[in-house]
């Protein structure tokens, strides 16, 4: 089996390449730099195991150049500028990276007659606030540039399917964590933050509002769900989530009691690090993942702060 995988730097495009290497799959990843930050795949130890290329999602010729050179089965579309927080300050880039890279890969894998399989990664950020756990028919109220962005994609990879009988399907992800979330991500600032005040006691972290509640999930858990949404008889998105919801606050307070401290000593609540809009609370249905396709997280926001730090202080 051929993958090609667009964003194979970031947390999720690593482990999804260590997963299909695992399987005996040929693996060929795709960044926007010809010299790409390859640090995660180091700690995988997966450098060298597969294929590197660089390519421009937007660029309609260069993408249908590489469906042609590898003619993968499965294509993942992770590629994003992933940061809610960095869409308020860079909407364009944002917008362009998700919604024009997405419509262009549809769009050649369309010209190309592709027969195999397509993958997006969308956003629980289109769900906006969840007064209920949300499902992939739940109402839409995407509050950030990122969110708009992911809710369009949603729609263009639905109608690719459904209009021009395309093999493309999105994974709806709720937040989910690793150790190889890049350190802008606030649950890596909070661990990195938390074990910085272990030997610092001067050292100062820094968040704004505690109050937002989530529904947080281990990365490697969500890559086998979305390579099961990817193979299934019959493609439909599907929502990935744990099903349980937690404050940041909680989040703030189990981080630091795991490194016996207490965060009220070390934490400053800043004003400036709050979101123009912000989703308060947003959390995941799991039943269609589980009656659809047996798969449950194992793990919910105890298992993934036990893990985080059990990585970072092993
Ligand atoms: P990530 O670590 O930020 O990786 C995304 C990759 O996309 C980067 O390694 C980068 O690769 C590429 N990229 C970054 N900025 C880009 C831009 N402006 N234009 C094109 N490509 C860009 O993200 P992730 O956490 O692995 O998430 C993977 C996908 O799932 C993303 O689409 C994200 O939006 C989505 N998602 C993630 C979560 C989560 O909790 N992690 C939740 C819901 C959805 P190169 O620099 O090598 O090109």
């Amino acid at each position: 089996m051929k993958a090609l995988v667009f964003g194979c730097t970031g947390q999720d495009g690593s482990l999804l390449c260590r997963s299909l290497l695992r399987q005996g799959a040929t693996v060929v990843g795709v960044s926007r730099s010809s010299n790409p930050n390859l640090a995660t795949h180091q700690q995988l130890g997966i450098t060298g195991d597969l294929e590197l290329t660089t390519a421009d999602l937007c660029d309609f010729r260069e993408i249908l150049e590489l469906m042609t050179r590898y003619q993968p089965e499965e294509i993942y579309n992770l590629a994003a500028q992933s940061s809610v927080g960095l869409s308020f300050r860079q909407p364009v880039d944002t917008f362009n990276s998700i919604i024009n890279g997405t419509i262009n890969l549809l769009e050649v894998a369309r010209f190309a007659d592709f027969n195999g399989r397509l993958y997006f990664a969308g956003s629980s950020e289109i769900f906006g606030n969840t007064p209920r756990p949300a499902d992939v028919r739940s109402p839409r109220q995407p509050l950030s540039p990122y969110a708009i962005a992911k809710d369009a994609s949603f729609n263009t990879v639905q109608v690719y399917r459904q209009a021009y009988g395309l093999g493309c399907v999105t994974g709806v992800l709720f937040n989910h964590e690793s150790p190889y979330r890049s350190s802008t991500f606030v649950t890596r600032k909070i661990v990195d933050g938390a074990l910085r005040c272990r030997h610092d006691s001067r050292f100062r972290l820094q968040l704004g509002d505690l109050s937002v509640a989530r529904d947080w999930g281990w990365a490697e858990e969500y890559i086998d769900a979305m390579q099961l949404i990817l193979r299934a008889d019959c493609l439909e998105d599907q929502v990935i989530c744990t099903g349980r919801m937690e404050t940041l606050e909680y989040f703030v307070a189990r981080v630091f009691r795991e490194l016996d401290l207490d965060w009220h000593d070390h934490v400053d609540l800043v004003e400036s690090l709050r979101r123009p809009s912000e989703i308060l609370s947003s959390v995941g249905d799991p039943a269609p993942m589980l009656e659809r396709h047996g798969w449950r997280a194992r793990l919910d926001v105890d298992g993934v702060i036990a893990a985080l730090i059990s990585h970072a202080c092993p």
